[in-house]
C-alpha cells in the first residue's frame, strides 16, 4: 500500500491561541485525524479551553489545554517542559495568537496623524513577538529531532493594506517575512526536516470582526459590500475552510514546501478588476 501522505495520526500538534474564534474549530480538527493537540491560551480563557478538551476527549481524541502568555518566555518554558513531559515531542506548532485591535486603526473621521502608536506597538508586539517568542521556545525539540512543521498565522492585511487597519496590517506583514526568514534559517542549520510556513486567512464573518461587517439589524456594513464586491467568491469564508490547508502544510504532503504564504481568500488577493 502507498504511504498516506497527509497522515497526521500521532503526531503533537501545540496551538497559540487555541480558544479563539479559529482555534476551536482548528483544534478539533487536528484531534479528530489522530493528532495529539495542545491548546495554549491565556488563563482567562481556561474555560473554553477545558470544555474544547471534554469535546475531543469525548470523541475518542486526546488534548491537554495549558495557560499561557506568548509574550512571556518564562511561562511558555513551563508549558514546553508540561507538553514534552507528556508527549515527548512537538512536532506542529501553530501560532494563531494574535488579531486586530481596534485602536491601532484609523477610522475614516480621523487621520494618520491621530494614530495612536503606542496601541501600533501593542499590536505588532502581540501578533510579531507573540509569534517569535513561542517559537524559539517549541522549536527547540524540533531541532532536536530535525523534524517539524511551524504554520504562522497571517492575514490577507499582510499581503494587501486595507483601510483603517494601520497596526495589524504591519504586524502581519511582519509576521509575513519572519516566516520566509525562519524558513531558510532553520533548514539551513537543521535541515529540511523543519520547514515553516505561514496561512493568510481572507474575510470571515466572526464575533471578533461583526461590528464592522454587519449593521445591528444585521445586514450588511457598506465596507462588507466592497469587500465582497472585491472577492471574486462573492461571500466571507467559515473556520473550517481553513483546516484543509493547516493538514497539508502540517503533513509530509508539503514536505518540501517552506517559506510559503497560503492565501486562502476567496479569490480576494487575486483580484484586481
Ligand atoms: P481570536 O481573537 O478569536 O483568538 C485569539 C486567541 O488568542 C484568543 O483566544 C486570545 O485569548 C488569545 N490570546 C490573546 N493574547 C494572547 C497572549 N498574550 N497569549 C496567549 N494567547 C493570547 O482570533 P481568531 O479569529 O481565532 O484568529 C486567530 C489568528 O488568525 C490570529 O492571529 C488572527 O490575527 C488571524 N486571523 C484571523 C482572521 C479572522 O477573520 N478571524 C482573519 C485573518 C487572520
Amino acid at each position: 500500500m502507498k504511504e498516506n501522505l497527509f497522515d497526521i495520526k500521532d503526531k503533537v500538534v501545540v496551538m497559540t491561541g487555541a480558544c479563539g474564534v479559529l482555534g476551536g474549530t482548528i483544534v478539533k480538527y487536528f484531534a479528530s485525524q489522530g493528532a495529539k493537540v495542545v491548546l495554549l491560551d491565556l488563563e482567562r480563557a481556561s474555560s473554553i479551553g477545558e470544555a474544547l478538551v471534554k469535546e475531543i476527549a469525548a470523541e475518542g481524541g486526546e488534548a491537554m489545554f495549558l495557560a499561557t502568555n506568548v509574550l512571556d518566555k518564562q511561562v511558555l518554558e513551563e508549558n514546553y517542559h508540561e507538553v514534552m513531559a507528556r508527549f515527548g515531542k512537538v512536532d506542529v506548532l501553530l501560532n494563531a495568537a494574535g488579531g486586530n485591535m481596534a485602536s491601532a486603526t484609523v477610522p475614516p473621521d480621523k487621520t494618520i496623524f491621530d494614530l495612536d502608536v503606542d496601541a501600533v506597538k501593542r499590536v505588532t508586539e502581540l501578533n510579531l513577538f507573540g509569534t517569535i517568542i513561542p517559537t524559539m521556545v517549541f522549536a527547540r525539540a524540533m531541532a532536536e529531532s530535525c523534524r517539524g512543521s511551524i504554520i504562522n498565522f497571517a492575514s490577507e492585511s499582510a499581503l494587501r493594506p486595507l483601510t483603517r487597519v494601520a497596526g495589524y496590517g504591519v504586524a502581519k506583514a511582519a509576521v509575513a517575512n519572519w516566516t520566509k526568514y525562519l524558513c531558510a534559517e532553520l533548514a539551513i542549520k537543521f535541515g529540511e526536516g523543519i520547514r515553516v510556513n505561514a496561512i493568510a486567512p481572507g474575510f470571515l464573518l466572526t464575533n471578533q470582526n461583526r461590528a464592522l461587517l454587519t449593521n445591528e439589524d444585521g445586514s450588511l456594513t457598506d465596507r462588507s459590500h466592497t469587500i465582497l464586491a472585491h472577492t471574486p467568491f462573492g461571500r466571507f469564508l467559515e473556520p473550517d475552510e481553513l483546516v484543509g490547508t493547516l493538514h497539508y502544510l502540517a503533513s509530509d504532503a508539503s514536505k518540501a514546501v517552506t517559506g510559503t504564504v497560503c492565501v486562502v481568500d476567496g479569490g480576494f488577493d487575486a483580484f484586481s478588476i
